[in-house]
This record gives C-alpha cells, sequence and structure tokens, in this order.
C-alpha cells in the first residue's frame, strides 16, 4: 500500500526528528547539529549527527544517513509503511486510506482480532503477576530467581494461575468470543458437556508468562514456565511440560521471530554484537546483568529469517551451542547461514554453569564480559570439535580432512573458506594448499592460489591506491574499520582471496604481527606490502582512519554501481530493439535506482570531512 505523497511529507513535517532520535541516542548540541553516539556502528567517539532543521541524520563513521522515517525503519527492522504508520500516529497525522477488497478487509480483521486477544491475555497475566492475590506463586518465584519487579515489568512478564478458567472468564467480560482465544492458541476445546457449554480451558495453568513480542511491540505467542508444586500438593496429576509454547497463528511464525527483539535491537546496534540464547529467562537475566543485547529463538533451530533480523541490527553473534554432539551439528547448520549474511559468530563457552543466568548468579557481570571477549570463532570451533572427535593420529587425519573439507565447502565466502582453511591446515600439520587442493580440486579461484603459491611470488604486491588506503585504515583501527566492511560485498575489495582473508584476520582481532608472520611463508609479496602499509603510521591522525575508510568505501561501492547501470543501460537498449515493453520496464526502474543510490554516494562523499593529512601513497 502506498501513501500520497502528501502525507508521507506531512508525517516527516510534523515529526521532531531531534526528540525521535533522542530517545534512542544521547544527542548534545553541537552547533546547528546535535551529536552523540552512532546506533548503527560501534564507537567511542561520537560522530553520528542530527540535523534537525533539516530534518536528517547522518554518520560520517559508518556513512549511514536518512530522515526520521529511515531511523524508525533501521532501528526497529519495520517496513515503509509499517514506519510511516507509527509515525503518523505518533504525531497525529490522519493517512488516507486505500479501499481494500472484501477478501485483504477480512484478512486484517482477523489478524486485528488475535492481535486484541493476545494484548487482553497479555494485560490479565501482567496484572496478576504483579498485584492479583493468585499471583502470588509467580511473584515468590521469580523472587527465587532474582528478577526484579522493574525486570519484569519491562519484559511484561505475567501470571497463569493454577486452574482452568481464569483467561475464559476474563475474554468473555472483555467479549472477546472463546473462538479467538482458540485460534491464538491461548485455550483449547473439550468434549462439550452440554448446550449452551463453550467448552474450552485455559492452556497456560500455573505458568509464568513470557510475552512474544513483534516489532511493533504487540504481543504475538506467549511462552509459559511451569512453576515447581507447592510443598505438600496432592501428587499425580500431569503438569504438562516445562515450557510450554503457543503454537503458531497467522499473526506468529516461530522461525521468524527472536524473544526479546525489540528491547535488545537499541543494544545491539550500539554495541555492535548480540547475544543468541535458548531460554527466556537467559535473555531477562542478561538484561538485568546489563547485557540488554540478548536474544532467544523460541524452541526451534536458527532460520534464514532470524538470520536476516539479525542482520539489520549487527554483524557478530555471540551464540550457546553445547559441547556434545548435537552442539556440532548445531553449529555446522548455522553457520553458514550466518557466513552467508555476512555475520561473523562466536561461540560462548558457560564451562560448569548450564546457562548464562546460572553463570552470572555464580560470577557476576564482569566474568560474563570477559567470557565474551574470550569467545571463539565459530569456524575454528568446529574444526577443533571434528579433531577431537576423531583423534589426532596418522590413520584419523584422512577421516578428519574429508569432514572438514564437507564443511568447508558449505562455506559461502571465499574469505571465510580461506581463514577456515588455515585453521584445519595449522591443526592438522598439513600445508594450506594441500587442504585447497583437496577441498577444491577445479574450483577456479581456488586453484588459482593453490598454483600462485607453487610459482615464485612477486617481490612486492602493488594494490590499487583506494585498496592501499582502505588497509592502512584496518589496520589502525580494526574494531571500527571492520564493521564499516560487514556491508559490501568483497568483490568490489579485491579478487585475491589471500588479501580478504588476511583483512577478515585483522579485522576480527588477530594481531597484526601473526597475520603477517603467517603470510610470510604463504605469500610473501602480501606480507611485505602490508608491513609497508603499515609503516606509513604516525604520519597521519589516527582518528581519521574511519574517515578514510569510508571514503574509499564509498569510492568502491560507486565504481561497482557505476558498472551496474552500464550493464542495465545495454540492456535497455537491447529491449528497446526487441520490443520486451515489461522487461524495458523492469530495467528503467533498476536503472534509476542505481542512479539515485550513485546520487547518494555522491552526496555522502561530498559530506565527508577531508582527513586532516592525506594519506600519501605507498
Ligand atoms: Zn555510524
Amino acid at each position: 500500500m502506498a501513501f500520497p505523497k502528501e502525507s508521507v511529507e506531512e508525517v516527516r513535517a510534523r515529526t521532531d526528528i531531534a526528540a525521535l532520535i533522542g530517545q534512542t541516542v544521547a544527542l548534545k548540541r553541537n552547533g546547528s547539529a546535535l551529536v552523540g553516539l552512532c546506533p548503527f556502528h560501534n564507537e567511542k567517539s561520537p560522530s553520528f549527527n542530527v540535523i534537525p532543521h533539516k530534518g536528517f541524520f547522518h554518520c560520517f563513521g559508518c556513512g549511514t544517513s536518512g530522515d526520521a522515517i529511515t531511523f524508525v525503519m533501521k532501528t526497529r527492522g519495520l517496513t515503509f509503511v509499517e514506519a510511516v504508520k507509527d509515525l503518523a500516529q505518533a504525531a497525529g497525522v490522519t493517512l488516507p486510506e486505500r479501499d481494500l477488497t472484501p477478501e485483504e478487509k477480512a484478512r486484517a480483521t482477523a489478524r486485528q482480532d488475535l492481535y486484541t486477544v493476545c494484548e487482553s491475555a497479555c494485560a490479565l497475566f501482567v496484572k496478576t503477576l504483579l498485584v492479583l492475590p493468585e499471583g502470588k506463586p509467580g511473584r515468590d518465584y521469580l523472587e527465587k530467581r532474582g528478577v526484579t519487579t522493574e525486570t519484569a515489568q519491562k519484559y511484561r512478564i505475567g501470571f497463569a494461575p493454577d486452574g482452568w478458567d481464569r483467561l475464559d472468564r476474563h475474554l468473555r467480560t472483555q467479549r472477546i468470543p472463546p473462538q479467538l482465544g482458540v485460534q491464538a492458541g491461548l485455550l483449547k476445546r473439550r468434549e462439550t458437556r452440554g448446550p449452551g457449554d463453550e467448552g474450552v480451558y485455559d492452556v497456560f495453568r500455573n505458568r509464568l508468562i513470557f510475552p512474544i513480542l513483534d516489532d511493533r511491540d504487540r504481543p504475538i505467542a506467549f511462552g509459559g514456565r511451569l512453576l515447581p508444586d507447592p510443598p505438600g500438593a496432592p501428587p499425580g496429576k500431569d503438569p504438562g511440560p516445562k515450557y510450554l509454547n503457543s503454537p503458531e497463528s497467522p499473526i506468529y511464525k516461530k522461525g521468524e521471530v527472536l524473544y526479546g527483539l525489540s528491547w535488545a535491537r537499541a543494544q545491539a546496534q550500539r554495541k555492535g554484537r548480540l547475544i543468541l540464547v535458548e531460554g527466556y529467562f537467559d535473555a531477562v537475566s542478561l538484561w538485568q546483568a546489563g547485557f540488554g543485547e540478548a536474544v532467544a529463538t523460541c524452541g526451534t533451530a536458527l532460520t534464514e529469517r532470524h538470520v536476516e533480523r539479525i542482520q539489520s541490527h549487527t554483524r557478530k553473534v555471540y551464540a550457546l551451542f553445547d559441547s556434545d554432539a548435537a552442539g556440532l551439528r548445531a553449529a555446522q547448520k548455522s553457520l553458514p547461514l550466518l557466513q552467508a549474511a555476512q555475520i561473523s559468530a562466536f561461540r560462548l563457552d558457560l564451562g560448569a554453569s548450564k546457562d548464562p543466568d546460572e553463570y552470572i548468579q555464580r560470577n557476576g557481570a564482569a566474568a560474563f564480559e570477559t567470557l565474551l571477549g574470550a569467545g571463539e570463532d565459530l569456524i575454528q570451533m568446529v574444526v577443533r570439535r571434528i579433531v577431537e572427535e576423531e583423534g589426532r593420529d596418522s590413520a584419523a587425519k584422512d577421516r578428519v580432512l574429508n569432514r572438514a573439507v564437507e564443511f568447508l565447502r558449505d562455506l559461502p565466502s571465499v574469505g571465510v573458506r580461506e581463514t577456515a582453511t588455515l585453521y584445519v591446515a595449522g591443526l592438522l600439520n598439513l600445508r594450506a594448499d594441500e587442504v585447497r587442493a583437496r577441498a577444491f580440486p577445479s574450483g577456479g579461484r581456488s586453484i588459482e592460489s593453490a598454483e600462485s603459491a607453487r610459482t615464485p611470488a612477486p617481490e612486492r604486491w602493488v594494490p590499487p591506491k583506494e585498496l592501499s588506503h582502505l588497509l592502512w585504515a584496518l589496520i589502525r583501527r580494526p574494531q571500527d574499520v571492520w564493521p564499516l566492511l560487514a556491508n559490501i560485498d568483497p568483490d568490489w575489495i579485491c579478487e585475491r582471496e589471500d588479501v580478504l582473508a588476511a583483512m577478515h584476520r585483522l579485522g576480527t582481532g588477530a594481531p597484526f604481527a601473526d597475520v603477517v608472520g603467517d603470510l610470510d611463508t604463504t605469500a610473501p609479496d602480501l606480507a611485505r606490502t602490508l608491513r609497508a602499509i603499515a609503516a606509513i603510521e604516525g604520519t597521519i591522525k589516527e582518528e581519521d582512519a574511519i574517515i578514510t575508510a569510508t571514503d574509499v568505501i564509498l569510492r568502491m561501492e560507486r565504481t561497482a554501481v557505476e558498472a551496474k547501470i552500464r550493464e542495465q543501460s545495454a540492456m535497455i537498449a537491447a529491449c528497446g530493439k526487441s520490443g520486451d515493453k515489461s522487461s524495458y520496464r523492469d530495467n528503467l526502474i533498476a536503472l534509476s535506482g542505481l542512479n539515485a543510490r550513485r546520487q547518494e554516494i555522491n552526496a555522502a562523499l561530498s559530506r565527508l570531512p577531508r582527513p586532516s593529512r592525506p594519506l600519501r601513497d605507498t
């Protein structure tokens, strides 16, 4: 659905962008602008600017910019239409509604009804936990687990008391028909006992309730944690599973929702990382310990859709995987998904603690932060575990190599594949070439690098000027520059796999000396070049690293966009000749999108401050 241009303009005009962004980012006045720490990349000194009188924001660190609508879309993961609707509501602007077809109307009403019943149930659960006498077991249990009332209120935790019809009665008083409760998975039908008996009962009984919210903070499903029976309760009745979750419904798809994301996204953007946990309690107790960037999958394995949701907030994920065979399988399944989205993944090892909640209770928040710092790269973990399972003797070597090679082939990114190849080679005491030859016997670029290792390497590799500036910035400020690279296509940067692999290692925290030291044997030309670039250090101000990298990345993207523009123009010319009107139109639309992007890039480049001293070429 599209809104008239005037309505969108009115929403923009009536939205106070400084107040809006001020809810997420602490802003300070600086001339006519307001500045703060960018919510879209991890930084220590503020480069995020809001220009209220012009109604836009811009970050000099990562280049993200936009207006109030873009800000809401990016920080809350909403579509354009959803963001406009939300802002319109907040600003008191009435948007004209397009006439819906009867079918669309029916679907919208059905969804709306489900939102209503979930919201009403959520309100009852919360009220029960916070104030009603029958909420006492829930309150006692939360207190025992060390969850404060403030936390419970933030996460809208509730309680469903033991009994068969508490929610049923509540929904009736709200004139919500029982069949809606059934559709939402909150009530269940039973055999009717006679006329007039609706025959439903509450699904959640004697359970602490964690509502699962959508992007617009509406409850769409619930997870219920069974409370232990009070002492002296009669034995015998089956209380059901420890955790009970709502079934899927037209408004709830398990594989698309991450529990806690609506609270975690701001922190995830600020800290540049997301912690992926298994349970509701884990996410809640991590928030309470100061780790607001935690979310939980709702009882499913990580899906592609989950990864998409994560990708719009951060490119670094810490995940818990058990150290058993099942944990290894899960990690091996998740890795290609994360890699395809250019998300680096690390494994959190809780040692003897069974979950983060227990870990923090035992060791405290500071220890948990240290644990995050020591998180093992997931690729390394998979390779290491394969070696551990098969053994290190010479007979096992072949089996390990077979399994490792299978795993390497699944990795979608060449840079990551190269890093993983080096791990495998290191762990098996093999040359990287041998592993490559086995893993990619006929793969074009992989063969090339294997061959280039055999032919004598040139004295020094001379990268294009832009790439050498980017490498300088990455060496100088890996923690700031690596996140900027996460969003761009590796093909824009360089064709040499070993360069990408070295950049990946530098960006993910490997010390410069180690990276270059390893390259001395595999690619001495590259090692020499990197040392030369690193030596420029000292002639330029370090703060200029980000500006330089942003500048180079924008230029690299512009080159790629311009190539696409030429390609698209050629296709349009071809369509014109063949008279294919529909592809002609599609190509025109694509072309105008590309032209718009080129303009944005040029505008962003012209807004970039110049580095205080220009970088001299290497
Ligand atoms: Zn930024």
